[in-house]
């Protein structure tokens, strides 16, 4: 948890500084390496690692439990908001109720976000079980609450980490960090206002890029264009420049050029059936390869697909698979 000393206040007193630095801290310390992030994961992460008890409570599961009807929980519990964070102070647990029934997904995953951010961020103690607008002054609620939104924002869409990748609008934050219409498109500012004043590229957004460095790195991938997930960051590669004379390549004992008769090129996997910068079959005699696409991943310069010799597509190796699935 970064100390409370020498930062600037924003409005009403809110720390932005410190809320984005304990997002940061956060992110490097509990495995945070891919987008969407994994929220209630990582709930389970920070609770272990702090030998806390966090539970996430339904709406309905409170329901059952208590035997108060939901509408009377909603009204009296959690006030009309979207979830709560309660500490017990007798138990020292913490639990994170959440409406269920809201609608998109992500704004469940913002809510509960928001309330890990009131835990993290230390806002709740015996004196202050939950953080309620009738229990607390207008200032102190409302600085409490951006301080939990800063938190939330920057955990689950890093304003780095999407700049880095270039995706700016709203759309793409949606898919891209599983954010709701309503926050992505209040991360959309805050990430022009970045762009806007480089000088907020300071170390400590730096210093989130290391846990993200697979998330960031640069593929390829062979497949057909129309199906691909973030459609305004594929890129393909240019077409090598073919050398005025090549002299015929050896072909080795395996029946494959030396280096492709084309263009030259020598970096050549050992089970490429194709040259990777201009397509060239790389074989003396036809062979059996797959049809294009083939969904091959490969390297970050190729223009053509190793294995099949159709085209890639150069794109985040994050924006390729979701995190389970690499
Ligand atoms: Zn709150
Ligand atoms: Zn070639
Ligand atoms: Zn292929």
């Amino acid at each position: 948890m970064p100390s409370k000393s020498s930062k600037k206040l924003g409005d009403g007193g809110v720390d932005y500084a410190f809320a984005t630095e304990a997002a940061h801290e956060f992110i490097k310390k509990y495995g945070v390496d891919w987008l969407p992030v994994d929220i209630f994961e990582l709930v389970d992460n920070y609770a272990e690692a702090n030998n806390v008890e966090i539970r996430i409570v339904t709406i309905e599961e409170l329901s059952e439990e208590t035997k108060i009807d939901r509408q009377s929980l909603i009204d009296d519990v959690i006030y009309g908001e979207d979830g709560l964070a309660i500490y017990d102070p007798d138990t020292g647990k913490y639990s994170i109720v959440i409406n269920e029934q809201v609608e998109p997904y992500g704004r469940i995953r913002w809510t509960v976000a928001h309330e890990l951010g009131h835990i993290v961020l230390g806002h709740l103690s015996s004196s202050k079980v939950s953080i309620t607008k009738w229990s607390l002054s207008d200032e102190e609620y409302n600085k409490i609450e951006q301080e939990a939104h800063i938190f939330a924002g920057e955990l689950l869409a890093p304003k780095f980490i999407v700049y880095r990748i270039g995706c700016h609008a709203s759309a793409e934050l949606q898919d891209i960090c599983g954010l709701s219409g309503k926050a992505a498109d209040s991360r959309e500012r805050a990430i022009r206002e970045l762009i806007d004043d480089k000088r907020k590229l300071h170390d400590s957004m730096l210093s989130i890029i290391p846990p993200f460095t697979k998330f960031l790195e640069f593929r390829t991938i062979c497949a057909d264009e129309s199906t691909l997930r973030i459609h305004s960051r594929i890129q393909r590669n240019p077409e090598p420049e073919l050398p005025a004379f090549l002299p015929t390549p050896d072909i080795n004992k395996d029946g494959r050029y030396a280096y492709c008769p084309n263009c030259g090129n020598a970096h050549i996997a050992e089970e490429a059936l194709f040259c990777k910068l201009c397509g060239t079959h790389l074989f003396a005699e036809p062979i059996s390869h797959p049809t294009t696409p083939c969904g091959y991943i490969g390297d970050k310069d190729a223009r053509y697909c190793e294995q099949c010799g159709g085209p890639v597509y150069k794109t985040r190796f994050g924006l390729l698979f979701d995190r389970d699935e690499i």
